[in-house]
């Protein structure tokens, strides 16, 4: 039977992992305080007062600062105080409504990242959050699938390398991304699986030793013709979900016998070099103004990658080749 193993939330983008006993979700909203906080990076543009939605290049991340997963850092989300160890001692302990605290906080922080030319300021948004989509999704990661990669691969991954709000066991492997387009049951909710999780380097940085240790999003476009890890679930009513919980897949869906792997080529694509996204013209990039069969050269030339902010200058013709 498919199960809720864990709920996690990650109050600060790019800090800590938070566990959850249960959670309540309100329909249509993201998971309750998560990425609530984010540490932007110095010189760019916020209101303080009422920081909105931006792109996770103007923040300090995991993707490019895996320093931070060399603190572990806990947030009481009721009183605002954050706890930071390091090496297993207490570093901090700050109130984050505090002028002071939130200081002390984006001075630890540069500590870690030396190669800042200033502290990150620390920003929380009011009625938003500050996930790396800007839309109300909550990420689920099916714990049969990346066992079946530590497998295929031969090394191990900590599935906290997804940093998702959900974790299930108790599917098959890349059962997850047949139901795309469906509804499941967890716990009291009902979620539309809205679409995949495109991956991104995040992913590389083991969230036990700060190194980036793997390549995850090209170790999956190697194999499989896709970066895709996990799905992006949308609550579709109020209700509470706890660990332990069934999951009940969709009643009838469609099968893929194909492992999520993708098409077979793809014409006119280009793929990012920092990341492993594909563009490709057919489709364009509909969720970020680019309409399906825009010419890549038709795009900007300060267009960057949607996933990871990476130059369009690094992205090169892509032409896959089928995994055999
Ligand atoms: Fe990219």
């Amino acid at each position: 039977m498919a199960v809720v193993s864990s709920l996690y939330r990650y109050p600060v983008k790019g800090l800590s992992a938070l566990a959850l006993p249960q959670v309540a979700l309100a329909a249509s909203a993201p998971f309750p305080f998560d990425r609530v906080f984010g540490l932007a990076r110095p010189g760019t543009i916020f209101d303080r007062t009422d920081p909105q939605w931006a792109k996770k290049g103007l923040f300090v991340m995991l993707m490019l600062d895996e320093a931070l997963a060399r603190i572990t850092t806990e947030l009481d989300v009721a009183t605002r105080r954050m706890t930071v160890s390091k090496d297993g001692r207490h570093v901090a302990h700050a109130d984050l409504d505090d002028e002071a605290g939130r200081a002390e906080l984006e001075n630890l922080i540069w500590t870690l990242l030396p190669a800042l030319p200033a502290p990150p300021t620390l920003l929380a948004s009011r009625a938003g959050h500050f996930m790396d989509k800007p839309d109300n999704v909550i990420s689920l990661i099916n714990l049969a699938t990346v066992r079946s990669l530590e497998e295929r691969w031969g090394y191990p991954i900590n599935p906290l390398r997804f940093r998702a709000n959900i974790y299930i066991d108790g599917i098959a492997p890349w059962e997850e991304f047949d139901w795309v387009g469906s509804d499941i049951a967890i716990g009291g909710v009902t979620f539309t699986v809205d679409r995949k999780n495109g991956r991104c380097g995040a992913t590389n940085v083991n969230p036990e030793t700060a190194v980036r240790d793997l390549n995850i999003p090209q170790a999956l476009r190697t194999d499989f013709g896709h970066k895709d890890l996990g799905v992006y679930l949308i609550a579709r009513n109020a209700g509470s979900l706890a660990a332990g919980d069934a999951v009940s897949p969709p009643q009838s869906h469609h099968t893929s016998a194909e492992n999520g792997r993708s098409a077979d080529v793809m014409p006119n694509s280009f793929m990012c070099r920092g990341c492993f996204y594909i563009y490709e013209e057919t489709k364009g990039a509909p969720q970020h103004g680019i309409p399906p069969g825009t010419a890549f050269t038709s795009i900007a030339e300060n267009w960057r990658c949607p996933d990871c902010d990476t130059d369009k200058a690094a992205f090169r013709p892509y032409t896959e080749t089928k995994p055999a």
